[in-house]
């Protein structure tokens, strides 16, 4: 198979059509088999649900070249998991375990010219989504859906890589007590977009976001959740019933725990405690970990002793483990790695 003439490693975060999707229609209480095919333009309804009630919810994964040539997917089943939860929050109709892994594996297979060689440092993003495209008019939800895959090849998230990054704390909640801040649905990022707006107005690059109960704790950021590394190399993360749980945050904590032996705390974190902490870094498909070097806030900044220069040490190691699992320059945990072609 011959790669598509793209300069890998000079790859942005934007979206590069390219040559297949995979779509496959709800209708009459019932998915169909689903097949790939080119047209990258969705069609539907101008009432669709979507459109008018943003019933819609989507994933995010990668698909990566290992050092001898194989193409593989990073603990998609979780991913899976995940949309059908997502999909039960939102009454849309759930996509199949089955149906879900079938799809990114075909859509991967057929976009192998895509997908970046090893060593590159870009990856092929995958974003599996479904949407109410149905029409609505009353407040329900859609009679017809669509669950789409496609994908992009795409470089690091962050502009200037690894770089520690300065965040701010936003004056806006991202998640309300029981609300959907659990779920990965387009609209708990339409309503981020002017807080994010406004942070990178002022030379952020990231807004933390505080429980909107009490505006004491630490939940995440828009689309990243946070570990924190106490002085004494002990991984902190916060529990949250209103966070989304991040897949990359969980293989970390796994990480942690049994590759490089160190001990692990989930549990609620103080904004007054963040100054105690060494490390921070911010964890998610698309940023890997991310270090932060700073949180400016209403009246004050918090400096982590890592410092604005490199990434802490501890953040380093996790983040050297994690994508050595994903090259597969080092042995995975069982499961954790699918083979696609
Ligand atoms: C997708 C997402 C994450 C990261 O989850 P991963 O599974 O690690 O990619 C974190 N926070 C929010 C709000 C997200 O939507």
């Amino acid at each position: 198979m011959e790669k598509k003439n793209i300069n890998w490693s000079e790859l942005s975060f934007a979206y590069i059509p390219t040559d297949y999707r995979f779509v496959s229609h709800y209708k009459d209480g019932k998915w169909d088999e689903g097949k790939l095919i080119s047209d990258p333009e969705c069609k539907m309804s101008e009432s669709a649900g979507v459109l008018q009630y943003a019933q819609t919810c989507f994933e995010g994964l990668k698909a990566y070249t290992q050092k001898n040539g194989r193409i593989v997917t990073f603990r998609p089943d979780l991913n899976a998991e995940r949309l059908i939860s997502s999909c039960r929050r939102l009454l849309i109709p759930e996509v199949s375990k089955e149906v879900f892994l079938k799809a990114v594996d075909e859509t991967v297979r057929a976009n192998a010219a895509y997908v970046p060689p090893y060593g590159t440092g870009a990856t092929l993003y995958i974003r599996p989504f479904v949407y109410g495209s149905g029409a609505v008019i009353g407040v329900s939800p859609a009679p017809e859906y669509e669950f789409r895959v496609f994908v992009t090849p795409v470089g690091p998230y962050f502009k200037g890589g690894i770089k520690p990054l300065k965040i701010t704390v936003s004056d806006y909640d991202r998640a309300a007590p029981n609300g959907t801040g659990n779920i990965k649905a387009g609209l708990n990022y339409a309503m981020s977009l002017y807080a994010g707006y406004e942070a990178k107005k002022n030379g952020y690059s990231e807004n933390l976001y505080l429980d909107a109960a009490t505006r004491t704790k630490v939940e995440e950021t828009g689309g990243a959740n946070f570990l924190f590394i106490t002085n004494d190399k002990k991984v902190v993360t916060p529990k949250s019933s209103t966070i989304l749980p991040s897949i990359t945050r969980r293989s970390l904590v796994y990480v942690a725990e049994h590759y490089l032996g160190l001990e692990v705390e989930e549990r609620e974190v103080y904004f007054d405690e963040l100054s105690d902490f060494a490390e921070c870094g911010l964890c998610g498909t698309a940023a890997v970990i991310s270090p932060v070097g700073q949180i400016d806030y209403r009246g004050g900044s918090i400096q982590f002793k890592s410092g604005m220069e490199e990434m802490g040490p501890v953040t380093a190691k996790l983040r050297k483990t994690l994508t050595g699992i994903q090259n597969g320059d080092i042995e995975a945990p069982s499961g954790w790695i699918r083979e696609i072609c």
